[in-house]
């Protein structure tokens, strides 16, 4: 659930508040949360950054890197009580961060800091970060591609950072059919998708993220974000442009809406 817009609100919560802060001890108490390591280092060092790549947030230190994936309904939350969704702690020498995730897809990776870089390069560009060159090659994929447009950029190793309520945002400002062949897209879509995945997200972060009504996102200190108000087509009823009925499918089990008015299928 939490989407490049989220993690980046989280991140931004938790930079002015916890970085400088020094790590004396944590905890991992779920197997599967842990199921990437292999070792426990110990890590008494100071936080000097937190970053972002896709919907990882990295805990930057000196000498190691904490890698968080929040998959569906990770959260992290500062001096929280530990309660039965809490995977892990952080005890900081001020704060404590709490990891909680009711259903544990989520994980947490801690490797060595030299390694990071290589780790950040098995998934494709940060969609906010994407340059030219860039997506010229994530065009070039497409041509050999035989998914369909909604898949594709779901795809992390493509491109990094949009899950499905932003894909459902973004074929939709960008009127492209989600059952498209993405080897099927104009260079005309996919300037259109470019463009809206980063006034989108934009829009997201400055919104702090979009919490629906399950309330499984919400921020490191407890506030909501305000971006599920201006939402445009995900879980809506009647198209934002032209208020004919949205259809609602499945693809790969992921709820998939659109206007068949405003996204006309091509194929
Ligand atoms: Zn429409």
């Amino acid at each position: 659930m939490p989407e490049l817009p989220e993690v980046e609100s989280i991140k931004r919560s938790l930079s002015s508040n916890i970085v400088g802060q020094k790590l004396e001890n944590y905890k991992i108490y779920d197997h599967r949360t842990n199921r990437y390591n292999t070792k426990k280092p110990t890590i008494k060092e100071s936080l000097s950054g937190i970053s972002r790549k896709g919907k990882l947030l990295i805990f930057d230190f000196e000498h190691y890197s904490i890698i968080f994936h929040l998959g569906m309904s990770g959260r992290i939350q500062v001096n929280d009580k530990k309660n039965k969704h809490t995977r892990a702690r952080f005890y900081f020498d001020k704060d404590t961060v709490n990891f909680d995730d009711i259903r544990r897809f989520g994980f947490i990776n801690i490797i060595k800091a030299e390694l990071k870089i290589d780790y950040l390069n098995k998934i494709g560009p940060d969609v906010l970060e994407i340059s030219t060159k860039q997506s010229r090659i994530i065009i070039d994929k497409s041509k050999k591609s035989k998914s369909l447009i909604k898949d594709f950029i779901l795809n992390q190793k493509y491109m990094s950072g949009i899950g499905n309520i932003y894909a459902n945002e973004i074929l939709f400002a960008s009127r492209i059919h989600p059952e498209t062949k993405v080897n099927a897209l104009s260079s005309n879509n996919w300037k259109d998708f470019f463009n809206n995945t980063k006034k989108i997200m934009r829009l997201a972060i400055k919104n702090n993220g979009t919490t629906l009504s399950d309330m499984t996102y919400f921020l490191p200190y407890g506030e909501f974000g305000s971006n599920q108000n201006f939402l445009k087509i995900y879980s809506k009823t009647n198209c934002f442009n032209c208020e004919h009925i949205i259809d609602k499918i499945y693809i790969n089990q992921r709820a998939t809406y659109f206007c068949r008015k405003c996204q006309k299928l091509k194929n």
